[in-house]
């Protein structure tokens, strides 16, 4: 079975509900296609073990020197994409023609002869940016992202190495890998210290350096194991988002929607209004300036603040947590909603949701949102209502039910569906 999971992962990453900053492949994303298949053939009793592929953040500090190497690559990283995005583009203008990874490779090859620094780097992160390039074009084509553009400097902030440690003949390492006293290793860079705060569980499959400010990251991708028996689908809870109530959960709780944005918008406004009747660089422009930040950041804190505890204690009641795949970004388009979708922060909170269920063993599943709020969760008869309808009111079996309780109660049943199918 060991051998056939390669061919399994490789159908998986085509298409997985799971984004990679969501960090996850399979269980709740879209395997359940080739697992049924794989399942199907294989009999049931063989498939002991989900395979998860996870991420694990760790500081790491590299000298000043090695910073300063770090961010060089990460630059030819940069130039190599945004040089291979204008290439691309030509040769589409000139005749239409598809320039792809592979041309891209090509002219790397070239590139190196005509730029030598280019060889300073390891090849693998520079030959992944195109592999980053070809997602930014799917997720466009998909419409789950706008047309891909020039990164600027601070845009493009991490390098990854797409295979780590030591080679199959155990002789030879890959570009990065650990050294014998633990510490992170290259030819060019030699050792940087890096703090394991908790241990690395799983085969590691990549490696990706981040900048952030001014600090370093180490995230290992790594492939683990889990016997479904570590889920209790026991502790499993549906989670429905929305505008009205912040989330409301399959066993009736509900969290009240935190509009800290909304609430002190006036009063940023009124800040903002007070800085554009200022004279730039003036000593009291400058200070509201500082004052409008302030403002900014203080909103920004107490809804991570707010998104931390509520997700803290979801992961840590919960084995499995269900929610919807929701397009945040199709939502946002429609202007009435957005303000209070975008200080809602859904997506930071599924990122936090994501994290910390696997931070206490437990799995997220994102399902289809897909009639969830229009199925009856008891009978399972269609209601169709509009957005201002809020409550579900069951033609079939009588059944009255608040819209986002009965929303939740469905997600909770469709991830469960996923997972069992999945066992
Ligand atoms: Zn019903």
């Amino acid at each position: 079975m060991k051998k056939e999971f390669s061919q399994i992962r490789q159908n998986l990453c085509k298409e997985c509900f799971w984004s990679q900053s969501d960090c996850l492949l399979t269980v709740g994303g879209a395997p359940l296609e080739i697992l049924k298949q794989y399942i199907e053939t294989q009999g049931q009793n063989e498939w002991e073990v989900m395979t998860m592929l996870l991420n694990q953040k760790y500081e790491i500090f590299p000298t000043e020197a090695q910073k300063e190497v770090l961010d060089r690559w990460l630059q030819y990283c940069r130039q190599t994409y945004n040089s291979a995005l204008l290439d691309k583009e030509r040769k589409y203008k000139q005749n239409k023609e598809n320039y792809d990874r592979y041309d891209m490779q090509r002219q790397l090859t070239l590139d190196k002869n005509t730029y030598p620094f280019l060889k300073e780097m390891p090849s693998q992160p520079l030959q992944e940016v195109f592999a980053r390039l070809k997602k930014a074009f799917e997720n466009f084509f998909r419409k789950d992202a706008k047309y891909p553009k020039q990164k600027k400097y601070k845009d493009y902030t991490s390098m990854t190495f797409p295979q780590f440690g030591i080679k199959r003949n155990g002789k030879h390492r890959y570009a990065m890998s650990f050294s014998n006293n633990g510490k992170l290793y290259n030819t060019k860079l030699g050792e940087i210290d890096i703090l394991l705060h908790r241990p690395l569980e799983g085969t590691i499959k990549q490696l990706i350096l981040k900048r952030q400010g001014k600090r370093w990251y180490a995230i290992f991708c790594v492939e683990r194991q889990v016997a479904p028996s570590d889920i209790d689908t026991n502790r499993s809870i549906g989670i429905d988002v929305g505008l009205h109530k912040y989330a409301v959960l399959s066993n009736g709780s509900e969290f009240e929607n935190p509009r800290f944005l909304r609430g002190k918008e006036k009063r940023l406004k009124k800040a903002q209004r007070k800085l554009s009747k200022k004279r730039k660089g003036s000593v009291s422009f400058i200070k509201q300036v500082e004052r409008v930040r302030k403002l900014h950041e203080k909103v920004a804190n107490q809804r991570r603040d707010f998104l931390h505890k509520l997700s803290y204690n979801l992961a840590k009641e919960y084995s499995v947590i269900v929610v919807e795949n929701l397009n945040i970004r199709n939502m946002v388009r429609n202007r009435k909603l957005s303000k209070s979708i975008s200080d809602a922060g859904w997506g930071m909170f599924r990122n936090m949701l994501a994290y910390k269920c696997e931070n206490h063993g437990g799995v997220l599943i994102k399902v289809e949102p897909k009639y969830t709020s229009q199925d009856c969760s008891f009978c399972g008869n269609r209601v169709k209502k509009s957005l201002s309808i809020r409550t579900h009111i069951c033609t079939k079996c009588g059944t009255v039910l608040d819209r986002d309780y009965n929303a939740s109660r469905n997600i909770l049943q469709k991830g469960l569906e996923e997972l069992l199918a999945t066992n």
